[in-house]
C-alpha cells in the first residue's frame, strides 16, 4: 500500500502572528523542491487565519492543535470545527497528551472531538500514547488499545478515510529521549493490527501512522525506515524553518 509520508509540526502555545506569518513563509520557499512528502504546520488558533493564505497552492497545509465539540453556542473561549474549516485550514490534531495531561481531555472527549471534525470536513490527527509509569508497568498495549478503542467508537471505516493516527510515547515528549526502533517497530506493528481487529486490514493499510516525540533531523532518517512509521508528529524541531526542512526532507 502507497502511503504518502506525511510530516506534521506542532507549534504549540508559540510565535505570535507576525512570527507565525515569518515562519510559514520561510518554510514555503524551503519546501518549494520537496517531493512526495506531504507537509502540515498547526500554529495557535489566532494564527491559522493568518498562515493559511500564505501555505496555499503549496505542499504546506495547515491544521489546528485542538478544537472544541459543539457547532457554536455559549462555551465562552472554545473555538468549533466549522470555525477552523472556515480559515481554509485542513487538519485537526485531537488528544495530544498535553491536552490530555493539563487539560483533563478524555477519550470520550476525543471521540466527540473526532465527529465534529470529520462532519465539518477537517482531517483528523488522533494522539496516543503512554507515560512512562504505563510503559514501566507494561500497559503500554492495554493504554492504546482503549485510547483507540475509545476514541473511535461507534465509527464505520467509511467516515474515518481521512483519519491520521499518531503514536507519541509521553515520556518522549519534549524531553529529548526518543523510543528506540524496536519500541517504536512494535507499537506501530500493534496499533495497524489493531486497526485492522477494529475495522479492516485493508482499511488499516491505508491510514498514516506518525511517530512523534523528540524527533529531530538526526534521527528521522531511521524512523521513517521503520515499516509502519508514516511520519512523524514535530513539537520542538518544527518550530525553526531550516531545522524542520531537514526533517521534511529526511530522503536527501
Ligand atoms: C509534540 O508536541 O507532539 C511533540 C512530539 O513534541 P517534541 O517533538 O518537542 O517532542
Amino acid at each position: 500500500m502507497n502511503r504518502i509520508p506525511f510530516i506534521a509540526g506542532n507549534w504549540k502555545m508559540y510565535k505570535t502572528g507576525p512570527e507565525a506569518v515569518e515562519t510559514a513563509e520561510r518554510l514555503v520557499t524551503l519546501c518549494a523542491d520537496v517531493e512526495n512528502v506531504e507537509v502540515m504546520i498547526a500554529p495557535t488558533f489566532l494564527s491559522l487565519p493568518l498562515i493559511t493564505p500564505c501555505v496555499k497552492g503549496t505542499c504546506v497545509k495547515t491544521g489546528a492543535q485542538n478544537l472544541y465539540f459543539e457547532k457554536e453556542g455559549a462555551f465562552t473561549g472554545e473555538v468549533s470545527a466549522e470555525m477552523i474549516r472556515a480559515t481554509g485550514s485542513e487538519y485537526v490534531i485531537i488528544g495530544h497528551s498535553e491536552r490530555r495531561q493539563y487539560f483533563g481531555e478524555t477519550d470520550a472527549n476525543v471521540c466527540k472531538k473526532l465527529k465534529s471534525s470529520i462532519h465539518a470536513g477537517l482531517k483528523p490527527i488522533l494522539c496516543i500514547g503512554e507515560t512512562e509509569i504505563e510503559r514501566n508497568e507494561e500497559k503500554t498495549f492495554q493504554i492504546l488499545d482503549k485510547q483507540v478503542s475509545d476514541g473511535l467508537k461507534s465509527f464505520g471505516s467509511d467516515e474515518l478515510k481521512d483519519l491520521i493516527l499518531a503514536y507519541e510515547p509521553v515520556w518522549a515528549i519534549g524531553t529529548g529521549k526518543t523510543a528506540n526502533i524496536n519500541q517504536v517497530e512494535e507499537v506501530h506493528q500493534y496499533l495497524r493490527a489493531l486497526v485492522g481487529r477494529l475495522f479492516s486490514m485493508d482499511f488499516a493499510c491505508r491510514i498514516r501512522i506518525l511517530y512523534g516525540g523528540s524527533v529531530k533531523p538526526e534521527n528521522i532518517r531511521e524512523l521513517m525506515n521503520i515499516k509502519d512509521v508514516d511520519g512523524a508528529l514535530v513539537g520542538g524541531a518544527s518550530l525553526d524553518p531550516e531545522k524542520f526542512i531537514k526533517i521534511i526532507k529526511y530522503y536527501l
